[in-house]
């Protein structure tokens, strides 16, 4: 054995390799340099403009018209809005159109492309590749392989469905949002966006719901437009703008880091002396690394079709926030997947690793995703943008009343539609609106309801334009209100709702799909009440009345004050409005007889699909929470106690060279030791309470009891260690530590 390795085996458990390689690692974190990226080049080798290549990979209904007889796209489109199965002759022109121009963009590759219950999104490839009946090799692609493919079920979460069917599975092609190339350095692979189903055609995936959402809401607000007097809106479709935020870490400090590499977030780590206190972050200017990256994000998914508009630095230190111009919701979510997928493989190539987390980092800000939401009708309409005139005015009254009521009667579910393990960390942190779901409008608006239904239409101020009719007293809304508040789940923002709570690593389709249901629901009411009263076609005071009268039943949803101050909690319990704090307890909305049932008359899911889909999402709460607490401990275990137990030794030859040398101990030294130690105890016990509960954990079959245990017990146990050793790491000589500190983490880039 040389004398080197020797040396190396033996100087190991001083763990000064290990911090010397923190070190080293942020020592070359910081040196590194942004990596300069191209736009793609015209023929002339300038840049194009993102107009000349927005869409290149995706095969657009454009694209089809000019591969396919016109004729058979405006088929396609049909099937595309109504929802009904292909017709298989025109499924085979679609493969062999969409093949011949994948292959021309040198993809060798299909896959199905969809989304399981895991929130990420999975596919399964399959080549072009084949042999003709001469034996001849070839490239094939049919209708049929277009239309469905038969992935194996059984290693996706079904929620105990999968023990009464076969676990065969279905993928079928979502002819509504456009199929996409997925370029890599070594090949191209064209992905079809898929539903995901099993055998029995129960849904397995996120976009089933969601899409049976959008059809449910679709119904009745066709209905709501027939009845106020719009006889030709065709269709009506929830928009949606997911405002996407999220961090980034240079990758060889996160790759020291095993909570950020198996959690995602830090579950240890002391706030450093600055913070966020400074203010200088939010829109503060971008770093040339960070915004090289974004840059090369924002031209791979306009090649993609998805369209980029916002990007900017967010409240704490590299936190960073992307936001796409709306699109029809369904398009919008598989855009947000998209967007997270690109987000994380160009960071790999910048060596950042993005963390979609909520909460990655305690003491500062998490992250969430804005989900922006409206209705948009067949001419173009913004069923909530406040029109020019009173017919508009009405309208827009409509289904704002319609949005306020989804809120005020299913709260419970929305807050459902938002619960994760990480989610649980932010909602109600101070920084995050609360777990109790309310609805902010803006002094402005909620002024103009206010009077409305308390009569005094005839009193609105100069501001708000007012114009009294002789048919009912229909104010004309300013355009401008663009009041805000950041502590609302569900704010009006001028011209659409932005669901504030939802969590940034989140699909946005779970959100969109209860939200649907909850409008579809609230819709339904107004639209069979407005029926009873005045028929096939209302008058207008007929359908003010009913807008003033659900506005005044549903005025306990609406507070315009700080969401985040402890009064609004007792107000709100006043108001008789639930917060439900933890997942666990969020989840259980959707086991419950009303939810199942209102899914199910909606046609979203049937009862079982509810009863599956709350199992999948208790054993996930269950096995993120486990992820950690087991991280947890191999960190301590590993990588903490042993920096403080060489602290110790360090420091006791300092403490009795320092007495040896004056005599006595002096007080101050013998303090600062014993301080040390007895947090080195308190991490030990604590730690050995926590791992005992996880072995304990083992015993739990009940999943619900499981995740009760794990949101109470277990979250406590998690908090107590990491108090100890956030504490200890400001005892522990720093070159002993060996895992990358908050600064390095948030500072260097
Ligand atoms: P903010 O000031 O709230 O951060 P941003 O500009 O970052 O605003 O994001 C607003 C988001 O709202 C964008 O994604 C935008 O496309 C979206 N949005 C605007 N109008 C609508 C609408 N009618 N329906 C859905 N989303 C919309
Ligand atoms: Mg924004």
């Amino acid at each position: 054995m040389s004398a080197s390795v020797t040396t190396t085996t033996l100087s190991a458990p001083n763990s000064s390799n290990r911090s010397s390689e923190r070190m080293h690692a942020a020592a070359i974190a910081s040196a590194r340099r942004s990596r300069g990226f191209q736009r793609p080049a015209g023929s002339d080798d300038a840049p194009l403009k993102v107009s000349e290549f927005f869409g290149r990979n995706t095969f657009s209904f454009e694209l089809m018209e000019k591969k396919l007889k016109s004729h058979d796209v405006a088929k396609l489109k049909e099937y595309a809005t109504s929802g009904e199965s292909l017709p298989r002759e025109l499924a085979d022109l679609v493969a062999h159109a969409v093949k011949d121009w994948a292959i021309s963009k040198g993809a060798t590759h299909y896959c199905h492309w969809f989304q399981p219950q895991t929130g990420a999104t999975a596919e399964k490839h399959d080549s072009f590749f084949s042999f003709d009946n001469k034996g001849c090799a070839v490239e094939r692609f049919t209708g049929k392989e277009l239309i469905q493919s038969e992935p194996d079920a059984s290693s996706f979460p079904s929620g105990g469905r999968r023990s009464t069917f076969e676990a065969r599975g279905y993928t079928v092609w979502d002819a509504s949002s456009p199929m996409f190339l997925m370029q890599t350095e070594h090949g191209t692979t064209l992905c079809i966006p898929s539903l995901f189903i099993s055998y029995s055609g129960e849904s397995l995936d996120q976009k089933t719901p969601l899409l049976k959402s959008l059809a449910a809401l679709n119904r009745r607000a066709c209905e709501a437009l027939h009845l106020l007097g719009h006889d030709d809106v065709k269709y009506c479709v929830a928009t949606a703008g997911p405002e996407q935020e999220y961090f980034v870490v240079d990758d060889s400090l996160a790759a020291l880091r095993p909570d950020l590499i198996l959690a995602g977030r830090t579950l240890l780590g002391r706030n450093p002396p600055r913070g966020q206190q400074l203010e200088d972050h939010y829109f503060g200017s971008i770093k040339p690394r960070v915004l090289s990256f974004m840059m090369e994000c924002e031209q791979e998914l306009y090649k993609l079709g998805v369209p980029c508009k916002t990007r900017h630095n967010e409240v704490a230190p590299n936190q960073c926030e992307m936001a796409p111009i709306f699109e029809f919701a369904n398009v919008a979510a598989d855009h947000n997947q998209l967007v997270m997928e690109v987000l994380k493989s160009v960071g790999k190539r910048h060596h950042l690793t993005v963390l979609f987390h909520e909460k990655p980092f305690a003491g500062i800000n998490g992250s969430g995703k804005h989900v922006n939401w409206s209705l948009a009708d067949s001419n173009g309409h913004n069923m909530l943008e406040p029109g020019d005139n009173p017919s508009d005015n009405i309208r827009f009254l409509y289904f704002l009343a319609a949005s306020i009521k989804a809120i005020h009667d299913h709260g419970a579910m929305l807050r459902m539609a938002i619960a994760s393990a990480g989610n649980d960390f932010r909602l109600g942190a101070n920084e995050a609106p609360p777990a109790i779901m309310s609805v902010f409008l803006g002094e402005t608006l909620d002024e103009v309801l206010n009077k409305l239904t308390d009569g005094r239409g005839g009193a609105m101020t100069e501001r708000q334009r007012e114009i009294n009719l002789d048919l009912a007293r229909v104010p004309v809304i300013s355009r401008d209100n663009t009041d805000r508040n950041r502590t609302s789940p569900f704010a009006f923002t001028g011209n659409k709702f932005e669901f504030r709570a939802v969590g940034s690593s989140a699909s946005i389709s779970p959100s969109l799909t209860f939200l649907n249901a909850a409008a579809a629901d609230a819709l339904e009411t107004m639209n069979a009440e407005l029926r009873r009263r005045g028929g096939e076609r209302p008058s207008a005071e007929h359908i003010l009345a009913l807008i003033q009268e659900t506005i005044k039943a549903t005025k306990k949803i609406r507070f315009e004050g700080n969401g985040y101050s402890t009064a609004w909690h007792q107000d709100a319990e006043g108001r008789g409005l639930p917060n439900l704090r933890t997942t666990p307890e969020a989840l259980k909305v959707l086991n419950e007889a009303r939810t199942q049932e209102l899914l199910e008359r909606l046609g979203i899911l049937s009862k079982e699909e509810s009863k599956a889909r709350y199992n999948v999402f208790v054993e996930r709460y269950n096995k993120i929470r486990l992820i950690e607490l087991e991280t947890l401990l191999e960190m301590v275990s590993t990588q903490v106690l042993p920096a403080v137990e060489c602290q110790i030794s360090q420091q006791s030859a300092a403490v009795e060279a320092c007495s040896r040398a004056m005599g006595k101990t002096p007080k101050a030294v013998a303090t600062r030791f014993e301080g040390l130690t007895r947090l080195y105890g308190t991490l030990v016990e604590q730690t050995s309470l926590l791992k005992t509960f996880v072995e304990a954990t083992a015993a739990i079959h009940d999943e619900e009891k499981l995740a009760e245990r794990l949101a109470g017990e277990g979250m406590g146990l998690m908090e107590a260690v990491r108090q100890a050793s956030d504490e200890l790491e400001l005892l522990v000589d720093d070159s002993l530590w060996s895992l990358p500190k908050y600064r390095e983490l948030l500072y260097i880039l």
